[in-house]
């Protein structure tokens, strides 16, 4: 596990036993809820949705640790940078995950909604519709709860972000919520994991590349994203029904 100063320390204390020691730093707290979400509440229920992006890695690594046949869903809008492509293929080989998805839009329904592949420019809610929150909702009809990347500091819609939320008759498990920029850095380093190649090149936060731009030393890492439009989200995260 992580390096931390809360009782858990950098032991790899076995998580049912850590989840009774009180004072867990929310880091731990999150991988306790990881854990017993994937092994103990939803046993072949639950999937985890990626987006392959600059800070993956860390998420896919826990449930690697976990269970690395743990389903999880990538959703491939057919508009990635081909680098998410080939990151998604060498990430999944090196944790070992064995049951990577690729879930998306199908050709008919290309077809029926945007064949030039121009709908982002004009109507990006439209866009992200039927490219990704669409084929998402269908991907996770079969599962009771899935899991999230997302993190409190990414931006102000995420700011109360909870561990576990209860959205639209499923549970949501965010088990980085309280996760730095700096802490998630630091644990790719320290863990040795591939970094997508973008990353490197002014790409904090990396979405489709028809609406991802690099920016600029000192920038918020989402100003890249659906730059000059105001969107912030792309609406596969709705409101919570209720906040555990
Ligand atoms: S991020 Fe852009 S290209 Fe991708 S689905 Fe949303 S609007 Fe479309």
């Amino acid at each position: 596990m992580f390096d931390c100063t809360c009782p858990a320390g950098s032991i790899d204390l076995d998580f049912r036993v850590t989840a009774e020691i009180s004072g867990l730093c929310a880091r731990h707290a999150g991988a306790v809820a990881l854990r017993r979400a994937i092994r103990e509440e939803f046993p072949g229920r639950i999937a985890v949705v990626s987006s392959f992006g600059a800070e993956s890695a860390v998420l896919l690594a826990l449930v690697a640790d976990i269970d690395p046949a743990t389903p999880i869903l990538f959703v491939d809008t057919r508009q990635h940078f081909p680098e998410t492509l080939a990151y998604r293929d060498e990430l999944a080989r090196f944790l070992g995950l064995t049951d990577v998805r690729s879930i998306g839009p199908s050709n008919a329904e290309i077809e029926a909604n945007d064949p030039p592949g121009e709908l982002w420019r004009f109507d990006p809610d439209a866009c992200c519709r039927f490219r990704k929150v669409t084929p998402l909702d269908r991907a996770l009809e079969p599962f009771a709860a899935w899991v999230t990347g997302r993190k409190r500091h990414q931006a102000l819609t995420r700011i109360a972000l909870p561990v576990v939320e209860r959205v639209d008759g499923k549970t949501k498990i965010n088990p980085l919520a309280d996760w730095t920029a700096e802490q998630v850095d630091a644990e790719i380093t320290r863990r040795g994991l591939p970094r997508h190649p973008l990353s490197a090149m002014g790409y904090p936060s990396i979405g489709c590349a028809t609406c991802t731009r690099a920016v600029a030393s000192g920038e918020d890492p989402r100003s890249g994203r659906w730059y000059g439009t105001g969107k912030v989200e792309c609406g596969i995260h709705r409101l919570p029904e209720t906040v555990d």
